[in-house]
Parts: structure tokens; C-alpha cells; sequence
């Protein structure tokens, strides 16, 4: 059996949701469970709608609830023909929305943390109740299956750990390939010991496609975008972008771990574990090989570029001037973690640590705070930092010309710049 996953982008509007069910139907024959997304920007709607919901602004909540409702029912009129599956899948979505306005007009808990998930999480199930009914609608007989009640997490809301063995158990009981040839069920999402909704982290369906590979053992997960594959740069962005025919399992984490889009980080551990190869095709050529991620080692790489933009560089200083020390970084990363703010580069000196994260933290400002307690504090926003696997002192030096160079790091195969 296959494990197919298909992001927001490849299914974000009708003609999108027909192509879906036409790569679906190439495979009639084959055992094939389907991990999707919201449908394209359904996620960051729901966040706003959860951030009316905290900020207790009724006039936008209601707003907001009628835009997201107003675009899923379009999608629903544009996709069926007028029959029992459209009759269907609109009461479907019916409960699920009377079920989202419910829970919006109870009053808040005051843990926005746990409301985000519970909030958020409408995105996939909408989508995937839409998509089972649609592939339904064009003979593809299918199975729903609520991720909830097989992807165990624990309860830290917004980014929950899987609980593997639990998740493993569930899904082998849950998925029989006996009853049908194919399973559609929600990325992102699982659910607490006490039986509430998790999500593992935005851009997560990814991980939730592998967590599935893994416990199923299935014999490959293809992930279908709007890119042919990997490329060694952003594809939309540059013209010269190259396409990689074959990836390692290593280089593939050291990619997404520096902030390479194309992959959820957490996705390919799980697979490499158990030998599975992952596909990174295009939704548009479904025909053409796209990138494997398979190999254990590799050479004759080309030089592959990541940019992250938008970046805050943060450095601490102790205010009596001693040496940094370990004292000094326990307290660093219990607030990091406090605060929720994930790191994407770090350097020491004698007397300063720098961190490098998001710019967009919302939780940003208490840290400041926080730590302007205990240390000196300096900080830039708006920096850009660059990645640059398998690089030579030429492109190097191309990148960084004419540039305010705040911090350089080089390895025998990554140099990393933050830059203006
Ligand atoms: N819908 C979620 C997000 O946009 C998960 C995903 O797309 O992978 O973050
Ligand atoms: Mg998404």
C-alpha cells in the first residue's frame, strides 16, 4: 500500500480538486491512503478566526465564521453535479460548521493554546469530508477516517509530540484494506489522552503522511505539489532553479531542518527508519519521476540555497559582564521554550549568545522582557538568512556582496549568513 498526501496548494480550488481525483482514479488498483490539508488558505483564516474568538471581537468572529462557511459551500457548488453526493456532503458540512459555531460561542476557556486546535482543526476536516464525497461522486469508492482517533499526541497544544506506540496500535486496528482500496483521512491534526484536538505543528500533513508510511509499513509516501520536485533554489523565485533527481535521507533533513519549504523537518526520520522511499512529484505532470528521497549517501551535489527571510537576531549579554555560561543558556532556553520560540540559528562567544527565529512571534515582546531582567539585551528584525549546502568560496562571496553581514558560520558543507 501507497501513502499519497496532498498539501492546500494541490487542492485549492475546484479545477484543483478535479486533478486531485483524476491522479486519484490512475490508480484504481492500488491500496492507497490519502493524507490532505485544508483547502488553500483555510488554515490562516482559522487563525484569525481563533484570534477574534480570544479577543473576544464578536462583529469579526461573525464575519470571519461566514467567510470561511461562504468559501467551502462555493467549492461545493462548483464541484457536484446535483445528485445524492452533493445532497450528502452539504449536510455533512453542515454539522461541521454548526458544530465550529458552537464552539465559537461558548465562552472562552482562557488556554488559547488548546482553543487553537481545537479551532484550527476544522480546516482539514472540512476538506477531507469534501474530497471523500467528491471521490465518491466520481466512482472512487473510500474510506473517512477521523486522524483523532488514531494519531495520539500529548497536550502541548500547537506543537503535540506523537505518542508512537499508541498511533502505531490505532492505525493498524483502523485501516483494513480489506473493506476498501481507499482510506482519506486529515494531516495536521490527532487528538490528547483526554481525547481533545491536537495539531503537530503548521505545514504538518507532511508528518502526518510519514507517521501513516510508518505505522502501515507501506511500500512508498508521494507527496504532491506545485513544483516538480526538490530543487537546489526556490523554483518561483529563481529561473535558474534546478531540479534534483535523487536525494539522501540525510541531506533531505539537513535541507528542511535549515528551512527549506519543500518538506515538513519531521517527516523523514520515520521513513528512513523502516527504508521507505518518498516521492515529491508534481500534481501537475503526475507523469514525470519528480524527486525520490531514498539513498543513505551521496555525493556531487550541487550547491542548494535556502533563504529565510523576515528573521530577528537576538543577543544577550550578561549585565556584570562575567563569561557566558551554562547558568546563563538553562535560562535562555527554559524562556525560549516558555514562550514557544523555535530557534533556526545559534552562536556563542565569550561574553554574548546570539539566537536567530521568526519575526513574527507574537509572544516576542514578553520575552524581551523577560530576559532584560537577567541580561543585556540588543536585537534587528527584518534580516535575511541564508543557507547554503555544498557551497564554494566564489558563491559565497557572490551572495553576501554588498550585504551587512551579521553573523557568518561555516562548516565543511553549510555556510550560513544573516544579512541585510
Ligand atoms: N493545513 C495546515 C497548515 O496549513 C497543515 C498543512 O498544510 O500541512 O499549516
Ligand atoms: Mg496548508
Amino acid at each position: 500500500m501507497k501513502i499519497f498526501k496532498f498539501g492546500g496548494s494541490s487542492i485549492h480550488n475546484t479545477s484543483h480538486i478535479r486533478n486531485f481525483g483524476e491522479i486519484v482514479k490512475r490508480f484504481s488498483d492500488d491500496e492507497i491512503l490519502i493524507v490532505a490539508s485544508a483547502i488553500d488558505k483555510t488554515t490562516n483564516n482559522l487563525e484569525l478566526l481563533h484570534k477574534y474568538y480570544v479577543e473576544n471581537k464578536e462583529e469579526l468572529l461573525k464575519k470571519q465564521f461566514d467567510r470561511i462557511k461562504k468559501f467551502h459551500y462555493g467549492i461545493i457548488e462548483n464541484l457536484f453535479d446535483k445528485n445524492d453526493n452533493h445532497t450528502d456532503c452539504k449536510l455533512k458540512i453542515d454539522t461541521v460548521f454548526f458544530e465550529l459555531e458552537q464552539r465559537l460561542f461558548t465562552p472562552f476557556s482562557g488556554d488559547e493554546d488548546k482553543e487553537y486546535d481545537a479551532i484550527v482543526s476544522f480546516g482539514e476536516l472540512l476538506s477531507t469530508i469534501i474530497l471523500s464525497k467528491y471521490l465518491q461522486s466520481i466512482g472512487v469508492d473510500n474510506l473517512w477516517l477521523d486522524a483523532r482517533s488514531v494519531i495520539k499526541t500529548d497536550a502541548n497544544y500547537r506543537d503535540a509530540y506523537i505518542v508512537w506506540d499508541k498511533t502505531e496500535t490505532l492505525i493498524n486496528k483502523a485501516v483494513d484494506f480489506g473493506k476498501t482500496k481507499k482510506y482519506l483521512t486529515q494531516g495536521f491534526i490527532g487528538s490528547d489522552e483526554n481525547g481533545n484536538t491536537t495539531t503537530l505543528g503548521r505545514e504538518g500533513s507532511d508528518f502526518t503522511a510519514s507517521i501513516f508510511g510508518y505505522a502501515l509499513g507501506a511500500e512508498s509516501v508521494t507527496v504532491w505539489k506545485d513544483v516538480d520536485g526538490v530543487f537546489n533554489k526556490d523554483p518561483h523565485k529563481y529561473s535558474d532553479a534546478k531540479k534534483i533527481e535523487e536525494l539522501s535521507y540525510h541531506e533531505t533533513i539537513e535541507l528542511s531542518y535549515y528551512g527549506a519549504q519543500v518538506i515538513h523537518p519531521k517527516t523523514i526520520k520515520p521513513l528512513q527508519n523502516k527504508k521507505i522511499p518518498l516521492f515529491v512529484k508534481s500534481f501537475y505532470k503526475p507523469d514525470e519521476k519528480g524527486t525520490l528521497i531514498y539513498t543513505e549517501n551521496q555525493k556531487n551535489l550541487p550547491p542548494i540555497f535556502i533563504e529565510k527571510q523576515n528573521q530577528t537576531l537576538l543577543t544577550i549579554y550578561p549585565l556584570d559582564f562575567s563569561f557566558i555560561v551554562e547558568k546563563h543558556l538553562e535560562r535562555l532556553f527554559f524562556l525560549l521554550a516558555k514562550y514557544k520560540i523555535k530557534t533556526s540559528l545559534l552562536q556563542h562567544s565569550a561574553i554574548s549568545f546570539s539566537i536567530v527565529f521568526n519575526d513574527n512571534y507574537k509572544t516576542f515582546p514578553d520575552l524581551v522582557e523577560e530576559l532584560k531582567k537577567e541580561f543585556k539585551v540588543l536585537y534587528n528584525t527584518g534580516l535575511t538568512l541564508v543557507t547554503i549546502r555544498h557551497y564554494t568560496d566564489e558563491l559565497l562571496a557572490e551572495i553576501t556582496s554588498g550585504k551587512e553581514i551579521f553573523i557568518e558560520q561555516k562548516t565543511r558543507k553549510t555556510a550560513r549568513f544573516v544579512l541585510k
